[in-house]
């Protein structure tokens, strides 16, 4: 893993593409992502864009933005001022493209030092998005932020199936990832299950109930088909996922297949539809 550190510019991006919908900014405070060789980096988006990527092996590569903090200090309030004048609530999604609790922030910090930060001049609406319990670290501090400001969790969960077919393994087990959950609902902080990308199930009505009692107050359920930036999923379509999905279901890498799911989710959770979900708009249950 090569991990650099670097002095950033700017660290409040201005939402374009499917964030539009979701955010008015986005914010990460690493480039690249240290569980790019795991099982949600196969399927990762963010591994086609060649601008960030500079032709490095995803997964391969970490860059700490290390003056992160500060410049968000330097620049939340005309941010925030340029997102209420498009009448937008100034709402950061953490992170977009890199994993905010990765390895390398056990040494950095600079995910808590943001969030920190955050305590001082929060945001208007704050969603944090992880695929790892290594957030319990910070428990304590994002339950304190969400007194601050509207703020959810994102926890990826892709489903019940622990681990597919010729892929690595995931950064978290499932288990550990309902049970992160729990803990976030138990500190009274607004969680959200995320199947995204959407694997094969093995028994849906059975894991939704599962992450219902754990306190998930929604869940999203998300298809690579129209849910990694192109209506068709032709960026993943070029990966291993889904072969490895239809060896385990051939209908799974269909878009019918995320609405049978999500029709069973509706009996026990609300429920919200690729970047709709990601926006917080959910369907009754
Ligand atoms: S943790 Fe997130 S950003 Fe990192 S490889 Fe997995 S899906 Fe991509």
């Amino acid at each position: 893993m090569e991990i650099t550190e670097i002095q950033c510019q700017s660290i409040l991006t201005r939402a374009g593409g499917y964030l539009h919908e979701v955010c008015s900014h986005s914010l990460n405070p690493y480039i690249g992502c240290g569980f790019g060789r795991s099982a949600c980096g196969v399927g990762c988006y963010v591994r086609h864009n060649a601008w960030l990527t500079k032709g490095r092996d995803w997964g391969g590569f970490v860059e700490v933005k290390m003056n992160a903090p500060e410049v968000y200090l330097k620049t939340w309030e005309g941010e925030k001022r340029w997102a209420n004048r498009r009448q937008q609530p100034f709402a950061v999604f953490f992170s977009s493209s890199t994993e905010p609790w990765q390895a390398v922030e056990k040494r950095y910090r600079l995910t808590r030092r943001l969030l920190e930060a955050m305590r001082a001049c929060p945001p208007e609406e704050l969603i944090l998005q992880t695929h790892t319990t290594a957030m319990l670290d910070d428990i304590h501090l994002v339950a304190e932020l969400s007194q601050h400001c509207r703020l959810r969790v994102h926890v990826s969960i892709e489903g019940d199936t622990e681990r597919l077919p010729g892929l690595p393994p995931p950064p978290a087990t499932v288990a550990g990832r309902v049970e992160l959950l729990r803990q976030l609902s138990s500190a009274g902080i607004v969680a959200v299950a995320c199947l995204s990308p959407l694997y094969p199930m093995k028994n849906p009505a059975s894991f939704f109930e599962q992450i219902a009692q754990a306190g998930a107050s929604a869940v999203v359920i998300d298809h690579f088909i129209e849910g990694d930036g192109t209506r068709e999923g032709s960026r993943t379509w070029k990966t291993d996922l889904p072969r490895s999905m239809e060896t385990v279901d051939p209908e799974s890498t269909r878009l019918a297949y995320r609405d049978r799911i999500a029709a069973i989710a509706q009996k026990y959770l609300p429920v919200g539809i690729s970047a709709a979900g990601f926006a917080g708009h959910y369907s009754k249950y």
